[in-house]
């Protein structure tokens, strides 16, 4: 048992040579120790993709949806597929090596590999998930912020990938630190034709007259696990849920807004743009209570 994990996966997809179906799956690591080769394309190019997955007492949560966002990314990335029983066998490993703790995360990360070795790298991290109390019981304020994209981005300009959860991630960064200098928590992404997206690192979800509704998922953001586990609890409480577009009005106009995500879970948005909105906190317990008990 350890209080930081690290597996590096051997072979990381079946289809880059050479492949030994004799090898083990993954090599125990030191986290702290140097792993990655300086000319890894997903460390000087941000080229390879990533799942962050929630890990309650030693379970990962959500894994097969995050498995198959993780193969759908890939394969956006034109990536060779991941060996999915490799991963699978890495990251129960590494849950179970984790030292005991309530919440925690496991960081799937394959990127191109080495130039010119036409071989990913593959590894999964995991440590404690630290105190995510704060922004669950007082509610994070949010900026929109102009993603300068168009709604209809995913179908015009395809190679932006917009969809898949890539490394490149320095955009949502900075994006963070804008909101922090308008003195907000996080940024919500705009489209440059007025629909609302997604967060730096959540998908949005509104109560709007007794209904959840979120963004499409066609307009250029990630399809959320958590988003989509909690339209589960949705209908299982009898609450109409669905996938649209919708505007600033729209937002202006619902009863509640949650950013959603895994780590964090649901978030209550009590502020946008400085001004306050009204938060459902009875509402907010029961969905981050089903999100931290779910069993797969
Ligand atoms: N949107 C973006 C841009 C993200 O980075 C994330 C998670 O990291 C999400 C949405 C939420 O996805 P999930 O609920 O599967 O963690």
């Amino acid at each position: 048992m350890t209080d930081t994990v690290l597996a590096v996966l051997n072979q990381p997809s079946r289809d880059a040579a050479p492949h030994d179906p004799e090898a083990d799956a993954f090599t125990w690591a030191t986290p702290l120790e140097e792993h990655l080769q300086v000319q890894d394309l997903g460390a000087i190019r941000g080229d390879g993709v990533f799942e962050t997955i929630t890990v309650v007492d030693g379970r990962p949560q959500a894994l097969e949806p995050h498995l198959a966002r993780f193969v759908r990314s890939a394969a956006m990335l034109d990536l060779p597929a991941p060996d999915l029983d490799a991963w699978r066998q890495a990251i129960e490993a590494a849950c179970a090596r984790l030292d005991p703790v309530h919440e925690a995360f496991a960081k799937t990360v394959m990127t191109r590999g080495v130039e010119g070795s036409h071989r990913p790298t593959g590894w999964v991290y995991a440590a404690p998930s630290g105190d995510q109390t704060p922004a669950r019981t007082e509610g994070i304020a949010v900026v929109t912020l102009d993603r300068g994209y168009r709604h209809d981005v995913e179908r015009t300009s395809p190679w932006l990938l917009q969809g898949a959860k890539t490394l490149s991630y320095a955009v949502n960064m900075a994006a963070l630190r804008e909101a922090e200098r308008r003195g907000a928590d996080d940024a919500l992404f705009v489209s440059s034709d007025g629909y609302v997206l997604e967060g730096t690192r959540a998908n949005l979800v509104a109560s709007v007259d007794g209904r959840f509704v979120t963004p499409r998922t066609d307009i250029g953001i990630l399809a959320g696990t958590t988003q989509a586990d909690v339209f589960r609890f949705a209908e299982g409480e009898g609450v109409a849920t669905s996938y649209e577009l919708l505007t600033l009005a729209d937002l202006e106009a619902a009863d509640a807004l949650w950013l959603l995500s895994s780590v964090r879970q649901a978030a209550p948005i009590r502020s946008v743009n400085g001004v306050a909105r009204s938060m459902d906190l009875p509402m907010t317990e029961r969905i981050n209570d089903f999100l931290l008990s779910r069993d797969q």
